[in-house]
């Protein structure tokens, strides 16, 4: 194996997020991959334990390469990060990917200090993509992938289209990980990517961006999911499977929950869809399986800004969905969001009173103005004045008129939330 020393880093952020979902998958599942193939790895996620400020820097010191998961809320600290990792080790190389660097690649290219920038969804073939060419070993795959290069202070871009095959997908169930720390704060809950890409463009989210076109909609082989099942099964009492829109596929969604039944699972499991995407037939099978709770996307009931950000879904449908769950005993969970442009105050308080009426649990998220950073971004504007809108260091509480800022914090962490 190779004597290259590679540090992975989750950059600090202001708070722990009480969700671990990019932590197993976008960071845990691609160090996964590519500790298959390069065994001298450190791995410091600064987000979920607080690292003494010695052990980072000499792992700067003696690392020849830093590789960063780069979120929309870390941005700051990243770049700040990447210019101490210089300070100290000139001669180190940095690749940084994440959902940050392949919605405004242009931003990062344009700071002059990254070596090496992903961007696109395919994280773990990215980076070995680059490892390859860098540490001059053999790339396990065929096909090289695309990522820019700095090159003489121009970014260049070397590589072709090119996928991680499905067979080969990570698991975030790997010693290299803080495992403790995201049982933690994921209430022992593991976190599984079952599916990349979406069939849907709704005019506010990254998916399609992260996985275009080129990319499609994908699925874990179900097979591989029962054997990670048993696997995790001693340290963690439940999974989610995260997806973008898990039911897109009924045939593999049925192949999956009869997989789960004929295996007598026992574990829980937990996904998100889309209410188009469910029937009763489906839902009883699920539940059948283990599903012990079901988020749909449902992000308001107003029809007029469901048709604005592109959902195509109506309100009615989304009630009679939510219906059917309480019929069937079936736990669902509305998804909100709050602060879309043309939302009222009128419009976020009915959708919470239909939600209760309805006795369904609900969470609210931030919009988030991402598309318009990519779309401005691609463009070559300049998008450093949006940067702060990403961080959680603040947040837009008087986004909606009428709506105070107690109220929209409150609507987005409310006293008693459990995920
Ligand atoms: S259905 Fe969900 S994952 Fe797909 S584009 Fe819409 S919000 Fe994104």
């Amino acid at each position: 194996m190779k004597e290259d020393k590679i540090l992975f880093l989750y950059p600090p952020t202001v708070y722990a997020n009480h969700s671990m979902f990019k932590h197993f998958t976008y960071f845990g599942e691609t160090i996964d991959v590519i500790s298959r193939y390069y065994k001298n790895i450190k791995v410091l996620d600064c987000a979920v334990e607080q690292i003494e400020q010695k052990i980072i820097f000499n792992n700067f010191k003696d690392s020849n390469l830093l590789v960063m998961e780069i979120e929309p809320y870390n941005i700051d600290v990243a770049l700040s990060l990447g210019k101490l990792y210089k300070s100290f080790n000139s001669k180190g190389k940095i690749i940084v990917y994440g959902t940050a660097i392949t919605i405004m690649p242009n931003y990062f290219m344009k700071q002059h200090l990254f070596d090496y920038i992903i961007n696109d969804g395919n994280f773990a073939v990215g980076i070995l993509g680059v490892m390859n060419e860098i540490l001059n070993t053999e790339y396990p795959y065929e096909v090289k992938s695309k990522y820019y290069e700095l090159i003489n202070g121009e970014y260049i871009m070397k590589g072709d289209n090119f996928q991680l095959p499905i067979k080969d997908w990570g698991v975030g169930y790997n010693k290299l990980l803080p495992l403790e720390k995201y049982k933690f704060y994921n209430n022992g809950m593991f976190e599984l990517t079952v599916q990349t890409g979406c069939p849907f463009n709704c005019s506010f989210c990254s998916e399609k961006i992260l996985f275009d076109k080129y990319c499609g909609t994908k699925y874990r082989d179900v097979e591989d999911i029962i054997k990670i099942m048993k696997n995790i099964n001693d340290d963690f009492n439940e999974i989610y499977f995260s997806a973008t829109t898990m039911t897109a596929n009924r045939k593999w969604t049925e192949n999956l929950c009869t997989r789960l039944i004929e295996e007598g699972n026992k574990m829980p499991w937990r996904t998100v869809t889309r209410i188009d995407c469910v029937d009763e037939e489906l839902l009883k099978l699920m539940k059948k399986s283990g599903l012990k709770k079901i988020c749909f996307g449902v992000e308001t009931f107003d029809d007029k800004l469901l048709e604005e950000i592109n959902k195509k879904q109506n309100a009615n449908n989304v009630i009679n969905i939510l219906k059917l769950c309480n019929k069937l005993g079936i736990k669902a969970k509305a998804l909100l969001m709050l602060g879309i442009p043309g939302q009222t105050a009128k419009n976020v308080f009915d959708t919470v009173k239909i939600l209760k009426d309805l006795n369904v649990e609900y969470r609210f998220k931030e919009y988030s103005p991402i598309r318009e950073a990519h779309i401005l971004d691609s463009k070559n504007s300049d998008i450093s004045d949006m940067i702060p809108i990403f961080s959680r260091y603040e947040y837009r509480t008087s986004s909606i008129p009428g709506i105070t800022s107690e109220e929209y914090m409150e609507l987005l962490f409310p006293t008693e939330y459990v995920r």
